[in-house]
């Protein structure tokens, strides 16, 4: 798995799916329905991250200042029914869904500054190109880009989605071209400094065993089990669960060496 942006606050999401189900082929836009203020991001990364949050997550969340994460790339956020599987998934503080609602400067900041950035990672790392895709697009299961909520509602209506972020589909609406204009000028990630070569659903011992930075044979032995309960014990992660446990996955995720 290559390395994904890197974002100040990160908090694993309570309902996710560890790995990808397919490869990633959509960016989805999001509105999260919250005050554009500078603690939006971490605060709707910390409600999808508590205990009773309904089921939905997504990657990133944007607001003003910033951006955090909720889901890593090399997982599955539960951000819209049909375009889970090869999606990733990008909530914005916001509250509105007009055009006139989505030009003000707050916005406008959030959206050149934040939103493009996490936007702008997809493209350079997953070849996601920076176009809005067609509702036929979004439909056909192959095409690359990016598209909101409601473009996967409409685009794949078999999924039986009702969510009309960020936009309804008025015509004008969310401002595309300010994204990809401002996704085009930002800076591209720095080359990967580590690179974990197993994808962790397909080979679980061996990406394990990478993150724990012992040698990585495939076989769970001895050594490898030493090594996970010291990692479990550090994190205080209940030693009756049985790996893997959503915590210790998220606790592994996080490792780069
Ligand atoms: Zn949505």
């Amino acid at each position: 798995m290559p390395a994904e942006l890197v974002v100040p606050h990160f908090r694993q999401a309570t309902h996710y799916h560890p790995g990808r189900i397919k490869a990633i082929r959509l960016g989805v836009i999001h509105v999260g329905v919250t005050p554009e203020s500078i603690t939006a991001a971490e605060g709707m990364v910390d409600f999808a991250a508590s205990p009773g949050a309904s089921i939905a997550s997504f990657h990133l969340a944007a607001d003003p200042d910033s951006l955090a994460r909720g889901v890593h790339d090399w997982d599955t956020a539960f951000g819209a029914p049909g375009a889970n599987a090869d999606g990733l998934h990008m909530e914005q503080a916001g509250q509105v869904m007009d055009h006139a609602g989505w030009t003000t400067p707050l916005s406008l900041k959030m959206i050149r500054e934040q939103t493009a950035r996490g936007v702008k990672s997809w493209h350079d790392l997953y070849g996601i190109p920076l176009v809005h895709l067609s509702l036929a697009q979004v439909g056909d299961g192959k095409t690359k880009g990016f598209c909101s909520h409601w473009d996967v509602t409409k685009g794949i209506p078999a999924a039986g989605g009702t969510h009309t972020d960020p936009d309804n589909g008025a015509v004008p609406g969310y401002p595309w071209d300010v994204v990809f204009t401002a996704a085009d000028q930002h800076p591209s990630l720095p080359p990967a400094t580590h690179k974990n070569p197993f994808n962790h659903l397909d080979d679980l011992v061996r990406w394990t065993q990478w993150a724990l930075g012992i040698p990585v044979d495939g076989k769970p032995g001895a050594e490898t089990k030493a090594a996970l309960a010291a990692l479990r014990k550090r994190n205080h992660i209940d030693p009756a669960l049985s790996y893997p446990d959503p915590k210790s996955i998220a606790v592994l995720s996080q490792i780069t060496h």
